[in-house]
């Protein structure tokens, strides 16, 4: 894939680069090893004022970078303002959590025959970041803040088509203080991603993008005995039960499923509908999918941009289009518009069966799944029927309902009444092939940390006898 900006909303190639030859990476490695040796030395306190100083920057340059994640990749330019303010709100939670993050934590130390026994968190060293083009910004962010803070480094290998967010993003962090070559963009394709993490300076990986990418990069580490992150993909269900608020359900299921122009991993894309409110429900989710205003993702009155790819944009139309020619309803959209650009409208499609593409596959657009079920354990089953288990939603005023939902789904977060997303204060992450690892909150900023034991005796002559020797 070239390394280019393209502007999904034309087509139009807008600039391109070069891919960075395997100098300026072995270059780019050993400045991050470098720098972990001078970070590891800095305070929390340091770093978090240094996370502080990057957050005053995306706060200062929103708008910019904003205007160039619409052009790189066709959200909507109100989207990418709330996506780089969100960045700067992740990095001032870090900036006022880290040093409690990081703090020792005392055990019970006589129950170990110590003097003193704490659990101490420490940075392991350069971590390679793959990420991918859907919040350009935000997963980025989401990985370097609270990673860089714990005193690791970073190496980027952004999204192809994401150039220059992800130039952006290599220099941030060094203008906003932390030590040259603490995090560095790799303008590299995704080939190059073995010859870096077999690289025995680099640590771990942590990748956000789809299950091929995931298998191939937890199989080099695995090979290398190295700890990986992954944030894969998802199809997650949004129950509807006969008590749910109705009118809330079918707004926050048509912002659910469209958020950036339907390219969300945690986007609610298959709703799961009681037969006693199917009808109800469909009809408000519909009316307002087709109300969406497709269009010009600088205007501030757009809801859905263009999809990011033209490929991207074909696999969508070929998953509506699989499922209609084998007897699904289209209830609203479904056409490739005839324009210029990636455009598919938002589009319901109902009397899915297993052996259609979109009854198991993620569908990566505005492109929802409507699916009818008749009691609970019917909506569990096909909630969970799916490979993937990243986000669910459930949409129930019955309190004892919503604890067996939240229970019997099999997804890394469950939502009710709510929207699935992503807060620095919650854990993210997956189960099954949606990945595995946590990020945001003080998992988040543990997983790329050494858990390390301490255990300090009295120094005598029986400290530690009568333990088990392993
Ligand atoms: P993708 O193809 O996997 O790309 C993501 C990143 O991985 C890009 O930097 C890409 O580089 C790189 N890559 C691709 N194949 C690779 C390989 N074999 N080895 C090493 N690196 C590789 O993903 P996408 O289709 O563009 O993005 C959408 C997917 O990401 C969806 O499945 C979505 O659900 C998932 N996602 C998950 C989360 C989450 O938090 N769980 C969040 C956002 C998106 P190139 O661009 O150079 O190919």
């Amino acid at each position: 894939m070239p390394i280019a900006t393209t502007d999904p909303a034309t087509g139009e190639v807008l600039r391109t680069y070069d891919e960075m030859p395997p100098d300026r990476i072995d270059a780019a490695i050993a400045a991050a090893h470098r720098a972990f040796a001078e970070l590891r030395g800095t305070s929390v306190a340091q770093r978090a004022r240094w996370l502080t100083a990057a957050a005053d920057l995306l706060d200062a340059e929103r708008d910019d970078i904003a205007r160039v994640m619409t052009t790189e990749m066709g959200k909507t330019y109100a989207a990418a303002k709330a996506e780089a303010a969100k960045c700067a709100a992740a990095c001032r939670f870090y900036a006022d959590n880290a040093e409690r993050f990081l703090a020792d934590e005392p055990a019970d130390a006589a129950a170990v025959g110590a003097r003193r026994a704490v659990v101490r968190y420490q940075p392991i060293g350069p971590v390679l970041a793959v990420m991918p083009w859907n919040f350009p910004l935000w997963q980025v962010i989401r990985f370097a803040a609270p990673a860089l803070t714990a005193g690791n480094t970073g190496l980027l290998k952004h999204a192809s088509n994401v150039p220059q967010t992800a130039l952006w993003l290599g220099e941030l962090f060094g203008r906003a203080g932390f030590p040259e070559g603490a995090f560095t963009a790799l303008l590299v394709g995704s080939s190059a991603v073995e010859r870096i993490l077999t690289d025995p300076r680099v640590r771990a990986a942590t990748l956000t993008g789809s299950e091929p990418a995931g298998r191939s990069i937890a199989a080099i580490a695995g090979r290398e005995l190295k700890k990986t992150v992954l944030e894969l993909g998802g199809s997650d269900p949004f129950v509807v039960m006969p008590s749910a608020d109705l009118d809330r359900a079918a707004e926050v299921a048509t912002t659910a499923r469209c958020q950036n122009n339907g390219q969300s991993c945690i986007a609610a894309k298959r709703f799961i509908v009681h037969a006693d409110v199917f009808d109800a429900f469909t009809e408000r989710f519909v009316d307002r999918m087709a109300a969406l205003r497709v269009g010009d993702p600088m205007d501030e009155r757009t809801d859905v941009g263009p999809l990011a790819s033209e490929r991207g944009r074909n696999e969508v139309a070929a998953q509506v289009r699989d499922a209609a020619e084998r007897g699904a309803r289209v209830l609203c959209g479904g056409e490739v518009p005839d324009r210029p650009g990636w455009w598919y409208p938002p589009t319901v499609v109902t009397d899915l069966t297993p052996e259609m593409r979109m009854w198991g596959e993620e569908v990566f657009g505005p492109a929802a799944g409507l699916y009818r079920v008749s009691s609970y354990d019917e909506a569990v089953e096909v909630a969970n029927g799916t490979s993937f288990g990243l986000g669910a939603n459930a949409w129930t005023r019955d309190p004892e309902e919503q604890e067996r939902f939240a229970t019997d789904l099999d997804a890394g977060s469950v939502f009710v009444n709510g929207m699935t997303t992503s807060y620095p204060q919650l854990p993210f992450g997956g189960v099954r092939n949606s990945g595995y690892g946590r990020e945001l909150s003080a998992l988040g900023m543990r997983e790329f940390c050494n858990v390390k034991t301490v255990w300090v005796g009295e120094g005598g002559p029986s400290a530690g006898a009568g333990a088990h020797a392993e």
